[in-house]
C-alpha cells in the first residue's frame, strides 16, 4: 500500500497535496463526533504544508522517502508540538504540546504527513475507546460496535481510509487488539525498539508505540522509520532499528512456529479457535513447522498485569494536579475550588479525571500502600520474571509463536461499559507480552458473521527479543497466504 502510493508521487502521478485533500475529503466525509468519530483534531494546514514540502522535492528531481506524503493519523497520547493533545481527557482539554515527540519527529524527518490526532480511551486505559472523554470511537463495519482500544481511533481511521496508517501505543494490548476487531496489522514493537519520548506515559515498563496499517510490508516501513535509540529515553535500546521492509523473504521454511495446547483455548470464541487452527495449518503448508510449547505461567499474567499497571498508572497520573499544566480546579463547572493546595488537586482530579482512570489510580495506590506492597506489587513482579522466564524457554524452541489477539471480535457498545472486570477480560490474550517484553503482530486470519456483518478476526504472532524482522517475515507469508485463501 505505501509502496504503491510511494510510487506515484515520486513518478509525479498524484501529488502529495492532492493525496491529503483525498484523505481529508475522506474524514470530512465519514467522521466528526456523529459519525466515525475516530479524529480528535484534524490538522488540515499543517497537512497541506507538509505536503507541499514535499512536493517541491519531487519537482526538483530528489528522491523522497517511502513514507514522504504519504497521510497518517497520530494517537492523541503523543505529544505534537503546538497541536493539542489531550489523550482523550478533560484534564488536558486545553493541553497544546510544547514539543514534539522523538517518533514525530522523526517522521517529520521523512516527510510523513500528519493529518491529525486520533480517538483513544481516556489515558490508554480502555479496551474499547468507550472511555474517551470526547465521545466513542465507532467501528467502521458497523456503528453499534467498538473498533476495540485504546488505540480505536487509530484502527478505526485505518481501516475506514481516513489514513494509510496511523501510530498507536500498547501498554496491554492497545494496537493489537482494536487492530484486530478493525482488520489490520497492529505491531507491538520490543520494549525500547521505539522511543517513548513525547507518549503520554500510561505505565512506562509496559508502554511501547507501534504502527497500525493495513499490510504487514507497511509496518515494516513505519518501524524502520520509527525505530532507534534516544539519549531523551533511557530505555530505550542500543540498537538503531533495521531498514524491516528488506527482512521479508517470503519464505518460512523451516521456521518453528509454537502454538499452545488446546485447552488454551476453551473460553474462546470457537470460530476464533478455528481460524487460528487454520493459520497454523497455512504456515505448516508453507513450510514451516508447528510445534506445541508450554507458557505455564501465562495464566496468572492478566492478575499480574492488573496489579502492576495500576501501579505505575497511579505515580504517572500524579502529574496531573492542576497546577503545572492542563486545567486547573477554577475552570470547573462547579466553581467552588477549595483554597488550599490539597483541595485544589483534589478539585482539579476530581472534576476533570474520568471513572476508568480514577479506578486504576486508587487500585495502584491501595497495591503500592505500606502493608500491602509486598502482598501485591512485589509479588506480582516476581510472577512477572517466571512470565518472561517462559517466553525465553519457549523461544529456545521455536522462532515465533502463534495464538488469538482476543478471545471474542468486536463487541456491541455497552456490552461491557458496567462491568470493568469483563472489560478487563479483553486483555487475556495480549497482556502477557507487555510483561514479557517482547514484539507481537496482529493481523487478519479471517472473519465470522454477526448481524450480518462479516467481522475481522486477528491472529497474533509473537517474536523474540528484538527480532522484529523475524517476525515480521513470517506474518507477511502468512498474510500472503490468507489473501490467497479468502
Ligand atoms: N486494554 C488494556 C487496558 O485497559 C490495554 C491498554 C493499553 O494497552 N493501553 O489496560
Amino acid at each position: 500500500m505505501i509502496k504503491e502510493l510511494h510510487n506515484k508521487i515520486q513518478n509525479g502521478e498524484v501529488t502529495a497535496v492532492q493525496l491529503a485533500e483525498q484523505y481529508l475529503g475522506m474524514i470530512e466525509q465519514k467522521d466528526g463526533p456523529e459519525g466515525l468519530n475516530a479524529f480528535l483534531t484534524v490538522t488540515r494546514e499543517e497537512a497541506l504544508a507538509a505536503a507541499a514540502a514535499v512536493d517541491a522535492k519531487v519537482t526538483n528531481g530528489e528522491e523522497i522517502d517511502l513514507l514522504a506524503g504519504i497521510p497518517y493519523g497520530v494517537k492523541d497520547a503523543i505529544c505534537t508540538k503546538g497541536v493539542r493533545t489531550t489523550s482523550a481527557s478533560k484534564i488536558l482539554d486545553n493541553y497544546i504540546a510544547p514539543y514534539d515527540a522523538t517518533v514525530i519527529e522523526k517522521l517529520n524527518a521523512v516527510g510523513a504527513v500528519s493529518l491529525g490526532k486520533t480517538n483513544m480511551d481516556e489515558f490508554a486505559m480502555g479496551a474499547s475507546t468507550e472511555n474517551s472523554a470526547y465521545g466513542r470511537t465507532k467501528h467502521p463495519l458497523d456503528p453499534a460496535r467498538v473498533p476495540g482500544g485504546s488505540s480505536g481511533g487509530s484502527a478505526a481511521a485505518v481501516a475506514a481510509g481516513e489514513v494509510v496508517w496511523a501510530l498507536g501505543s500498547d501498554t496491554g494490548g492497545s494496537i493489537r487488539q482494536p487492530a484486530a476487531f478493525c482488520g489490520c496489522v497492529g505491531l507491538k514493537p520490543t520494549y525500547g525498539r521505539v522511543s517513548r519520548h513525547g507518549l503520554i506515559a500510561m505505565a512506562s515498563s509496559l508502554d511501547q508505540i507501534g504502527p497500525l496499517t493495513q499490510t504487514v510490508e507497511d509496518a515494516a516501513i513505519v518501524l524502520s522509520r520509527i525505530s532507534g535509540q534516544d539519549p531523551l529515553d533511557a530505555t530505550s535500546a542500543h540498537s538503531s532499528g533495521k531498514p524491516y521492509e528488506h527482512y521479508l523473504t517470503g519464505d518460512v521454511t523451516g521456521k518453528k512456529i509454537g502454538v499452545l495446547p488446546q485447552e488454551m483455548y476453551k473460553n474462546l470464541d470457537p470460530r476464533i479457535a478455528e481460524h487460528i487452527t487454520r493459520a497454523a495449518e497455512v504456515l505448516q503448508e508453507q513450510g514451516a513447522v508447528l510445534q506445541e510449547i508450554e507458557l505455564p505461567h501465562l495464566r496468572y499474567a492478566l492478575s499480574v498485569y492488573y496489579i502492576i499497571m495500576p501501579s505505575e498508572v497511579s505515580s504517572n497520573m500524579a502529574r496531573f494536579d492542576g497546577i503545572r499544566y492542563g486545567m486547573t480546579a477554577d475552570d470547573g463547572a462547579d466553581n467552588a475550588p477549595g483554597e488550599g493546595i490539597h483541595e485544589r488537586y483534589q478539585d482539579t482530579r476530581r472534576i476533570f479525571l474520568g471513572e476508568e482512570v480514577k479506578r486504576r489510580v486508587m487500585l495502584g495506590t491501595y497495591g503500592l500502600s505500606a502493608g500491602y506492597y509486598d502482598q501485591y506489587y512485589n509479588k506480582a513482579q516476581k510472577v512477572r520474571r517466571l512470565i518472561h522466564q517462559d517466553f525465553a524457554a519457549a523461544f529456545k524452541k521455536v522462532d515465533t509463536i502463534l495464538m488469538p489477539t482476543t478471545p471474542e471480535v468486536a463487541f456491541k457498545a455497552g456490552a461491557k461499559t458496567d462491568d470493568p472486570l469483563t472489560m478487563y477480560l479483553s486483555d487475556i490474550f495480549t497482556v502477557a507480552i507487555n510483561l514479557a517484553g517482547v514484539p507481537a503482530l496482529s493481523l487478519p486470519v479471517g472473519t465470522v458473521q454477526e448481524d450480518g456483518v462479516a467481522l475481522p478476526v486477528g491472529g497474533q504472532l509473537i517474536g523474540k527479543w528484538f527480532d522484529e524482522e523475524g517476525l515480521l517475515n513470517i506474518a507477511d507469508v502468512l498474510e500472503r497466504s490468507c489473501a490467497e485463501t479468502h
